[in-house]
């Protein structure tokens, strides 16, 4: 087994990964910039090391984040998700060093990165994609040609994308005039790389996604699917899993259709597999993510399987220790993901001093958060500041205690986005589960909830300013 790793991240998911070396009796080091000097996972950690002033860069410097690991010891890295976790030259740098890189191939990060070679791959083993160009496009006539081909709408995509950015709906030829130049210039300054290809847009579409997990010796097996159709702008704000809007034979189907693509292409550790699926009832492949994602909480929820312990236990070389007929699930599990933004203000970041935090608790509710009572958001990284996930036997009590734990949660100082979705909750069509990606968009209305603070806040707020008063 490992003994000690380096975490290549922050934020919640570092605090994750140590949660899971701690289990493990795994020493963990974490890393830090400047900005996150009293950032929890820097507390958290058996050792922790800065790495610099830039706030973000020094996250992504591949060569001392390398280095540190060798120093200190180390004989695996972690990179979570986001920054460095799919990057091929990190794994492959990671491998150079004789560390363990927690995470597929270099080669594979690589050909499922480039969202071009996938959809090849994804065709060469005879899974259903979205009609589209055969690869990336080489200039706008060729994307007029392949749009008049396969008719619109069609969507816009940088081939390196990640993140919801880089994707772009164009319903007409001017529409992708328009676009085509200034897909390519976002993707050049958010990933590095010019490319874009075109692909049919799924009009509506459900977004469904398979955990997969697969070991050294050849097992691969799903934990079945997760649903984040509630999403705004291409981002991903809840997830459900199961999801509500599948039947037992489309859950099977897609469950052995994501083994088949990751055995295609050699797949190891832990990795999901995205579909869209339109209203004829139709899969299609959209992409892979090589690494660990945001919402695998659900999953382990409805499993009982430790995502990230698997990860680890699997880059050790062990062999999976579940069949795929011994993953079982219970209930539905809600995930919330807590941004600092404002939605009355069109989701405008909110940063600042964190005045009051305390967790919801309570039977069937989890807490993901590397906040704290007094902490300060640097306005250099990603708006999430806290993942909530609650669980129950039947769709109906997952929803209620959803809204009860949001409510439950205390969290001042800054805005955020769990007002708004306490409005989700409430709206009959995702609670008879019916809903698909334009969900959001369709509901502008949802965002005029009321500001007042609720009876009870109220109260107390009231007794502190008495007792602040008269010195009680
Ligand atoms: P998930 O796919 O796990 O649901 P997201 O798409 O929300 O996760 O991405 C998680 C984090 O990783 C976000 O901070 C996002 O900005 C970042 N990210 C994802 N893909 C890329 C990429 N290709 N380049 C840069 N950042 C990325
Ligand atoms: P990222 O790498 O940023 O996660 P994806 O390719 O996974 O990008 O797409 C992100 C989201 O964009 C999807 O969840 C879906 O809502 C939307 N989307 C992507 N491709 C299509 C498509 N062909 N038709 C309709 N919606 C799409
Ligand atoms: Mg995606």
């Amino acid at each position: 087994m490992l003994r000690k790793i380096l975490i290549a991240n922050r934020g919640e998911i570092a605090v994750r990964i140590i949660r899971a070396c701690a289990e493990m009796g795994i020493r963990s080091v974490a890393i830090y910039t400047e900005a996150d000097r009293f950032a929890l996972h820097v507390k958290k950690a058996d050792e922790s090391y800065c790495i610099g002033s830039e706030p973000v860069a020094g996250y992504l410097n591949v060569y001392a984040l390398v280095d540190l690991a060798a120093a200190t010891g180390c004989d695996a890295v972690h990179p979570g998700y986001g920054f460095l976790s799919e990057n091929p030259q990190f794994a492959r740098a990671c491998k150079e060093r004789g560390l363990i890189f927690i995470g597929p191939d270099a080669d594979i990060i690589r050909r499922m990165g480039d969202k071009t070679e996938a959809r090849k791959a994804m065709v060469a083993a005879g899974i259903p994609v979205t009609p589209g160009s055969d690869g990336n496009l080489g200039t706008v006539e060729e994307a007029l040609d392949v749009a008049e081909r396969i008719g619109y709408p069609v969507m816009l995509k940088a081939t390196s994308g990640g993140g919801g950015r880089g994707i772009r709906r164009c319903d007409s030829t001017q529409d992708l005039r328009r676009n085509y130049q200034r897909v390519i210039s976002e993707a050049t300054k958010a990933f590095g790389s010019a490319e874009v290809f075109l692909e049919k847009c799924i009009v509506n579409p459900r977004h469904i996604e398979v955990q997969i997990l697969a070991d050294h010796d050849g097992n691969t097996i799903h934990l079945f699917e997760r649903d984040c159709s509630i999403q705004r702008r291409n981002q991903k704000l809840i997830e459900i899993a199961p999801s509500p809007q599948l039947d037992e034979a489309q859950r099977q189907y897609l469950g052995g259709l994501a083994v088949l693509a990751a055995k295609a292409v050699g797949y190891t550790n832990a990795g999901t597999v995205e579909f869209l699926l339109d209203d004829q009832g139709r899969f299609y492949f959209m992409e892979m993510n090589t690494r660990v994602q945001v919402e695998h909480t659900i999953t382990e929820t409805i499993t009982g399987v430790d995502i990230v312990e698997e990860q680890i236990r699997v880059a050790a070389g062990l062999p999976l220790r579940f069949k795929q007929e011994e993953i079982v699930r219970r209930g539905y599990a809600i995930q919330f993901r807590i941004n600092a933004e404002d939605p009355k203000n069109g989701f405008l970041p909110s940063f600042g001093r964190i005045s009051r935090y305390y967790a919801p608790g309570g039977p069937g509710v989890r807490t993901d958060t590397a906040i704290y009572t007094g902490y300060e958001i640097p306005p250099y990284f990603d708006s999430m500041l806290a993942k909530v996930i609650v669980n129950a036997l039947t769709w109906e009590d997952a929803v209620k205690r959803g809204e009860r734990a949001l409510r439950d949660m205390g969290l001042f100082g800054i805005k955020t986005t769990i007002p708004y979705y306490l409005e989700i909750l409430k709206h009959p069509e995702f609670r008879e589960a019916d809903f698909n990606t334009g969900f959001v968009e369709k509901h502008p209305e949802l965002v005029h909830y009321s500001n007042k603070p609720r009876p009870e806040v109220l109260a107390s707020v009231i007794a502190a300013a008495m007792a602040a008063h008269t010195g009680l």
